[in-house]
């Protein structure tokens, strides 16, 4: 059989020529056009070589001055070759050592290829671990910028006795998160739609037309326990996080994250307009629930809520922008029986609220005409 392969010598113009190869019964043979020189079988030296050990080169002590290599792996399979014991030994030699250099290659990629999945198989948890490196004190100032920005043009309730009432009760929800490093505040703007927000770092936004469609304090609270978890998820950032690239959180996980700072610094601004994504809303749910069970407060208000607003906007989505939570509320069915089903089989005595939510909701809507 014939091979293509190259002649390296000085003989050459270049050094070099392109040339065939056969291989005889005793002798391989390269084809020069002007002459045909044999290397016996018997005593032929065989080697890989070049870049990635793809040129198989053939040396013969009796030439020194010329050595022949071909890309043409068929040839280490030529029967001519294998009827000498040396030569048999050299592709054998030569054999092993292309395996060996494939498992590098395929271990080495196999190695990146996992690196890649554990990255896109473990970002969720990345994202995590990048936003609990980024201090609440950052988020808080940052909650505290978007509230001036997202309540212009609206009337804030003033009413300190009011707003004293609905901090004191929610009191027993804040308690139930446990983790004071969040400082909620609770405000009421003056706006008839149905819609309560929460802030990074803890301030919760409460639009008047949520109480005055609410018909209970654990309807409240079961609004407010999901927006609560919003804060306490993280979700404002871990959201910002998991907008960015995957380099950035790779490297804000591996300790630099002087990048991830400068990233966020400049997108913190453009908070209101996140999104918040279908498991962020999910862990909402369930963290708020996990919330008003601990605080005793009766999940059915959460519940009762949800179909509330799930009829108010049938259209329901998977995901919210983070100032229109309740506004384009997205009170799938499969949120309300996701909750329906884990709250089933549990008590049904829980603490009642000794002050009147239909007082607090009547004092609201003086305190809302008075102007
Ligand atoms: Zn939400």
């Amino acid at each position: 059989m014939i091979y293509q392969g190259v002649a390296i010598s000085n003989r050459f113009e270049g050094g070099r020529k392109g040339i065939e190869v056969e291989v005889g019964l005793s002798d391989v043979i390269f084809n020069l056009e002007t002459e045909k020189i044999r290397f016996p079988i018997y005593d032929l030296e065989i080697s890989l070589g070049g870049a990635s050990d793809r040129l198989i080169y053939f040396k013969h002590p009796r030439f020194p001055d010329i050595t022949f290599y071909t890309t043409d792996k068929k040839i280490l399979k030529d029967p001519n070759l294998h009827y000498h014991d040396h030569a048999k030994k050299s592709v054998k030699d030569v054999n092993k050592k292309r395996v060996f250099n494939w498992s590098v290659f395929a271990g080495i990629a196999g190695f990146f290829i996992l690196i890649i999945l554990c990255l896109f198989l473990f970002r969720s948890q990345m994202v995590r671990a990048v936003a609990n490196q980024v201090p609440p004190q950052w988020e808080r100032e940052v909650g505290d910028q978007l509230f001036d920005q997202v309540t212009l043009g609206h009337k804030i309730v003033e009413d300190s006795l009011l707003i004293a009432e609905l901090t004191k009760t929610m009191q027993p929800l804040v308690k139930a998160v446990g983790d004071t490093s969040f400082h909620f505040k609770f405000f009421i703007i003056e706006d008839p739609t149905l819609n309560a927000f929460a802030l990074p770092g803890g301030n919760i936004v409460i639009h008047s037309g949520l109480i005055a469609k609410s018909s209970s304090w654990e309807e409240l609270c079961g609004v407010l326990g999901h927006e609560i978890s919003h804060v306490t998820e993280r979700h404002h950032i871990r959201g910002l996080v998991s907008n960015l690239g995957i380099f950035v959180v790779l490297s804000a996980v591996v300790g630099d994250a002087s990048a991830l700072f400068g990233t966020l610094a400049q997108a913190g601004g453009s908070l209101s307009s996140l999104m918040y994504s279908r498991e962020y809303e999910t862990e909402a749910d369930e963290k708020g629930l996990e919330y008003l069970l601990k605080a005793d407060i009766n999940p059915s208000g959460m519940i009762s809520f949800f179909k509330k607003l799930q009829k108010e906007h049938p259209e329901a989505k998977d995901t919210e922008k983070i100032t229109e939570i309740l506004s384009t509320h997205p009170a799938t069915q499969e949120r309300i029986e996701n909750l329906t089903s884990k709250t089933k089989g549990i008590k049904t005595k829980f603490s009642v609220f000794k002050n009147s939510f239909d007082t607090f909701k009547k004092r609201l809507k003086t305190d809302l005409d008075k102007e």
